[in-house]
């Protein structure tokens, strides 16, 4: 994988530089352009990279695949470091002039377990061996990092033009459910649909899941998939039955337009506002604040008062207020987002020990006595507010 590059050749790729453990060659003072162009002879842009290019579009990642043995070939580079290598799947990461490159070899891969991880049967294989193992055509092109030339093995660059998403065969989604998810990410980013045949085999699939798969990586989809805050991704996961892939619990769409919510009320992570609709989440790894979020969720039930409303959002993560919103209360939501959660009370413990309240569970009494007032009337001052307090000692 590499990363960056601009220069006005046709031939070069027009990327930014996103992260410096990559990035292209040319900037490690090695144009595969203008010199030792042999050595670049088997190397090829692959995935991504290629299909954004096409497109027009910038890419984050840039992959290397090198055709043949990667770690053979990063070891014979002039002026190069072997930094890593990762010997099962054939990868290797070079210093070349300070900057690091992460470069695959081809490589032909079995799923033995459908849903997980597929294991590498063949390293050094062919280019043509080596595309049978992408999901979608567009994602198998690939491009000669010596001469430029597209190499297209499956019709992708026709795929491109038409805005197809076609998988290169019908065990496809068997192999691998995480395309289903990847299927709709694209579609989101591009504007892409799925062919009518790699429809039908997603239909298939989703008909009859096997729920044996790694739901870290279907996890990873869901997260790239939804944090793009797209509704209209949202309604083809519920529509289309892909939420069946978390969850065999029937779900439908909510009333409720996430998108604009999330819009006016951004969140650190959109797309647990999205899954969390499903409920049934147990078979994602989640981190504690994860479940946290879904756990507070669950535990809130009717909201009468703005006091209610205030202590159980006060503590909790946004996600769990959207959350509320999107599937219990919205006007409680949005009151508490909106109104609500700009009001805090200026008292503290050390203005109860001044009045002469010694520090007990008492206060949180007080303070809470105060804040029911203050949610009524919001201009109140904090003079205002510690007269309340002298007015309940009293009583
Ligand atoms: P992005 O712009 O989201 O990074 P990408 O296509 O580069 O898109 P990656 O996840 O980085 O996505 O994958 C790089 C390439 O690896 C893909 O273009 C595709 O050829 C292949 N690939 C990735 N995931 C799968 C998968 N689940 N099944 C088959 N091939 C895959």
């Amino acid at each position: 994988m590499l990363k960056e590059n601009n220069n006005n050749n046709d031939n070069a790729i027009p990327h930014q530089v996103r992260n410096d453990l990559v990035f292209n060659f040319c900037h490690c003072g090695l144009d595969p352009q203008s010199h030792n162009r042999e050595i670049y002879h088997n190397l090829y842009y692959v995935g991504g990279v290629v299909r954004d290019e096409l497109l027009g579009l910038e890419s984050i990642d840039v992959d290397v695949v090198y055709e043949g043995n990667a770690i053979a070939f990063g070891r014979s580079l002039p002026n190069a470091e072997v930094i890593q290598i990762n010997e099962p799947f054939g990868t290797v990461r070079v210093k070349i002039n300070g900057r690091e490159i992460d470069i695959a070899s081809t490589r032909e891969e079995v799923y033995e377990r459908k849903g997980h991880l597929p294991t590498v049967t063949k390293i050094g294989c062919t280019l043509k061996d080596d595309v049978k193992r992408r999901d979608f055509t567009i994602n198998a092109l690939y491009k000669s990092v010596a001469t430029g030339e597209i190499i297209d093995y499956t019709g992708g660059l026709e795929d491109l033009k038409t805005k197809k998403l076609r998988v290169l065969h019908d065990e496809s989604f068997i192999d691998d459910p995480t395309r289903i998810l990847r299927a709709l990410k694209f579609s989101v980013r591009f504007g892409f649909t799925l062919d009518a045949h790699t429809k039908n085999l997603q239909d298939e699939y989703l008909k009859n899941i096997n729920y044996d798969m790694c739901y870290k990586r279907i996890k990873k989809e869901l997260i790239e998939t939804f944090n793009l805050n797209s509704y209209n991704a949202f309604e083809k996961f519920i529509n289309d039955g892909v939420y069946k892939l978390v969850t065999p619990c029937n779900t439908i769409l909510p009333s409720v337009n996430i998108e604009n919510l999330i819009r006016r009320h951004s969140v650190e992570r959109p797309w647990l506002v999205y899954v969390g609709v499903l409920r049934d989440l147990s078979r994602l790894p989640l981190t504690k604040t994860e479940q946290k979020i879904l756990d507070d969720f669950n535990a809130i039930g009717e909201l009468k008062s703005d006091f209610e409303i205030y202590k159980a959002f006060e503590k909790a993560q946004p996600e769990t207020v959207l959350l509320y919103a999107v599937l219990k209360n919205e006007n409680a939501a949005l009151k508490y987002l909106d109104k609500l959660s700009k009001i805090k009370i200026s008292i503290n413990g050390k203005d109860l020990q001044e009045l002469g309240l010694a520090p007990s569970p008492k206060y949180q009494e007080v303070f809470d006595y105060v804040l029911v007032r203050k949610l009524a009337n919001p201009v109140m001052s904090r003079q205002d507010e510690l007269e309340i307090v002298r007015h309940y000692l009293i009583d």
